[in-house]
């Protein structure tokens, strides 16, 4: 099991669930905007957030944003090691930097000294792109590298007594981040923040990310998790609630199953199933609602589901446990069955 590093309310590894991050993609020093955005990010379900730190003005607004926003916050900084230590003074629950690139033995320990007074947690990590030649040259271009790239970062904190770190390291792709992951998981027991990095838009973007983040989580490995998506950043939380359902980390949820539909569908069943998605999709129970094609086999494949409803010969039956309890005509099925899911969810 990997160790619990406290992110100011939110425990990432040990045995805490798995958090969803997410990073604002609105300048940081246009602070009405940020707060706003972060704030349709909680109500989405995220657990952490980044923001960059790209300039004094950014820097400035850190502690106005940490205040007025309900969960923990974190500054993304890119070499200036003195935007780390503003960071930590206006309270932020986590930085993410690379010591191996904030220049001298003395800016890394002033960070050090930072970080061990105030308890903020420091994400260190790698990205393929942005391997040190001389990892390059000893291990070749894949996931050793990649690995190692990271733990030489972590290697220097440690130097200086930090150890409330997690670690990244991130790829394009997919089969070189599930290695290169599995490869830190043996080597270390830091948390690991995993994604896929720079997957692309939704629609590819969210198949890669499924497919690396999940054949990880699958294997027990990652402790908080970042879809990347060239989208609005509540894609990418939208996404990875639905990763962390389809792993089965988070069972507090409404699952609709709905089967593909083919000849023998009468009725729209396809859109009844978005409609009951949708109408479900902020519901914290731990349902199961069927919506199936037809009463062939509708009931018989949905057996183990809470409620479900299947079509023919010009009615919808409504099932329990595969019993059928209720038959209801096709111009009154879909107003019923809402009716139905709501009482179900009360
Ligand atoms: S449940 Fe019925 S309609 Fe749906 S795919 Fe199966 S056979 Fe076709």
């Amino acid at each position: 099991m990997s160790k619990s590093v406290s992110v100011g309310s939110v425990a990432i590894g040990g045995n805490a669930r798995v958090a969803i991050q997410t990073m604002c993609n609105v300048k940081t020093s246009k602070i009405e905007e940020v707060v706003r955005q972060i704030g349709g990010f909680y109500d989405l379900g995220c657990d952490v957030v980044r923001v960059s730190v790209k300039d004094d003005d950014d820097l400035t607004a850190l502690r106005e944003i940490k205040n007025r926003i309900k969960m923990p916050l974190v500054a993304d900084i890119h070499f200036n090691y003195k935007y780390a230590l503003g960071a930590i003074d206006a309270g932020v629950d986590k930085i993410r930097i690379n010591p191996g690139n904030i220049g001298s033995e003395k800016n890394v320990e002033e960070v050090a000294e930072a970080l061990k007074r105030s308890g903020t947690a420091v994400r260190v990590g790698s990205n393929s792109g942005s391997v040190e030649k001389e990892l390059l040259k000893k291990y070749g271009k894949n996931e050793i590298s990649l690995a190692e790239s990271a733990l030489k970062n972590v290697a220097i904190l440690e130097k200086h007594g930090v150890d409330n770190i997690v670690i990244s390291a991130k790829a394009s792709d997919v089969p070189l981040t599930i290695k290169t992951y599995e490869y830190l998981a043996k080597k270390t027991d830091y948390p690991l923040h995993l994604g896929v990095t720079e997957a692309g838009t939704v629609g590819m973007g969210v198949v890669k990310s499924s497919i690396g983040i999940g054949a990880l989580l699958l294997k027990g490995i990652g402790d908080t998790i970042r879809v990347s998506l060239t989208a609005d950043p509540k894609e990418e939380i939208i996404a990875a609630k639905r990763i962390l359902r389809a792993a089965g980390l988070d069972k507090n949820y409404v699952e609709v199953i709905s089967c593909p539909t083919c000849g023998r569908t009468e009725y729209d069943s396809i859109g009844l199933a978005e409609k009951v998605e949708r109408l479900t999709s902020d519901i914290k129970k731990p349902l199961k609602i069927a919506v199936m094609g037809c009463v062939v086999n509708g009931p018989g494949e949905a057996k183990d589901c809470d409620l479900g409803i299947a079509g023919g010969g010009g009615v919808c039956a409504f099932f329990k446990g595969g019993e059928i309890y209720k038959k209801v005509p096709f111009d009154r099925a879909e107003e019923e069955f809402l009716k139905e899911i709501k009482k179900l969810v009360e």
